[in-house]
């Protein structure tokens, strides 16, 4: 094939036209790096362990890094449908319950948007099945052979290419590298999706001593809480685990009466035990590639791990679409990304600190940012426009 005379677009057929390419793990990762492999003609298989492609989880935000990604694939409609727009970042006092400061998010483009993680899942299955892809359901792959084929139900499945975007506890990562063990962060949080809408589209940070929420509004008049809290205590790690409710209000007991009136709506919440992983050393290897959580496990400070992934998915498809040869392509890919993934998960993990401080620290914190969203509240989004300014498509 001509390298110069190749197509480097996403939605369009180079040399992935034709090739056969399994990916393990149908979620947001999964799902969009489908979508964009099978546009460019590739045969994309996907193998989803859970029984049904409807998601559980509750909100994502998709900020304008991920989304220019979606709206290259032809999503931009779709996401406005199913989502909110964002329209500021509000620091709160979780012990007051007074704003420190507002920093506005309308003029970001694509929009900053709120969407329930189910509705995302959903329509990018439905993008995914009108262009071709086939989608096994109950399929957990759970050991992978040296050369990328795997057994499932139906036989040995040989592809061109395997791809694992099978999450935080991913299989195919440690194929390619050695095992890393994460750690506990000693923070755990909680997810809760309550009746309970702001009146505001926007993202709010309460802040305290060792604890921070965030809140934030999803279609339907429902709001989405996550709250934070730093313990010794271990918990375990993943999505599916269920705590008292009683348990979440007990560790924002001293919160401010707007936290307090949030929490007394939640009826079912989930816990999660927030670990440390190091980002993959290797994110191919010979014809397998990992992307998503299964390269780089991100903690919810940032709101980046579903943006991260997506803007994974379409640079992985890219490349290979540009490059005659699948180990030229995979090389390019993880040259491009490995070195952004890092830089934003550090910023995730500072995050963390910045929302917890005390005493003077906190004060001294509070009041650089009231100070700063009076005098230039447009520097903070300046300071992030590396991550949300980062143009996948260009
Ligand atoms: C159940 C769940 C709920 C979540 N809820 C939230 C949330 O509320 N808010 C938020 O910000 N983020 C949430 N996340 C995380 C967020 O979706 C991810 O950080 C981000 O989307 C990265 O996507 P990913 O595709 O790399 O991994 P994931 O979204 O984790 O997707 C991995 C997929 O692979 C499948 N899988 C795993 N192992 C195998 C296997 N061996 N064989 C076949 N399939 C396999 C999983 O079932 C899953 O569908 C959630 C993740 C999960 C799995």
């Amino acid at each position: 094939m001509n390298a110069a005379k190749r197509s480097t677009a996403t939605t369009e057929p180079g040399c992935n036209a034709d090739r056969k390419i399994a990916i393990i793990g149908g979620g947001i990762g999964g799902l969009t790096a489908a979508l964009a492999l099978a546009r460019q003609g590739a045969e994309v298989t996907v193998y989803e362990q859970a029984p049904t492609i409807t998601a559980v989880g509750a909100g994502i935000q998709i900020t304008p890094n991920g989304a220019r990604a979606l709206h290259d694939l032809g999503l931009a409609q779709a996401l406005d449908d199913a989502s909110i727009r964002a329209q500021a970042v509000v620091p709160m006092d979780g012990l007051t319950g007074r704003q420190v400061a507002r920093f506005g998010l309308a003029g970001q483009a694509p929009p900053y948007r709120f969407i329930h993680r189910a509705a995302l899942i959903d329509l990018l299955a439905s993008a995914c099945a009108d262009a071709g892809v086939t989608i096994t359901l109950d399929a957990r792959i759970s050991e992978l052979h040296p050369d990328g084929s795997f057994q499932t139900a139906e036989g040995l499945v040989r592809p061109d290419l395997t791809i694992g975007a099978d999450g935080v506890k991913s299989v195919v990562r440690g194929q390619i590298n050695r095992d890393a063990e994460p750690f506990f962060t000693g923070q755990v949080a909680w997810r809760a999706i309550v009746k309970q809408p702001d009146a505001e589209a926007v993202a709010r940070i309460w802040m305290l001593p060792d604890r921070h929420m965030v809140t934030y509004p999803l279609p339907g008049g429902m709001m989405n809480v996550v709250a934070v809290q730093a313990r010794s205590q271990w918990a375990s790690e993943g999505w599916h685990h269920t705590d008292e409710p009683g348990n979440l209000r007990a560790a924002f007991a001293n919160a401010s009466w707007d936290i307090k009136g949030i929490l007394g709506a939640v009826e079912d919440t989930n816990l999660w035990g927030l670990f440390r992983h190091p980002v993959a050393e290797n994110w191919w290897q010979g014809s397998i590639a990992i992307l998503g959580d299964a390269a780089h496990p991100t903690l919810p400070f940032l709101a980046q791990g579903a943006n991260l992934a997506i803007e994974d998915a379409y640079v992985l498809a890219r490349s290979l679409n540009a490059a005659a040869q699948l180990g030229t392509g995979l090389d390019a890919y993880q040259t491009a990304r490995r070195g952004r993934v890092v830089r934003a998960i550090g910023a995730a993990n500072a995050n963390a600190r910045n929302y917890h401080l005390s005493g003077v620290q906190r004060h001294v914190a509070h009041t650089g940012l009231r100070v700063l969203g009076r005098v230039a509240p447009t520097v903070f989004m300046n300071r992030l426009r590396w991550l949300y300014g980062h143009d996948v498509t260009a």
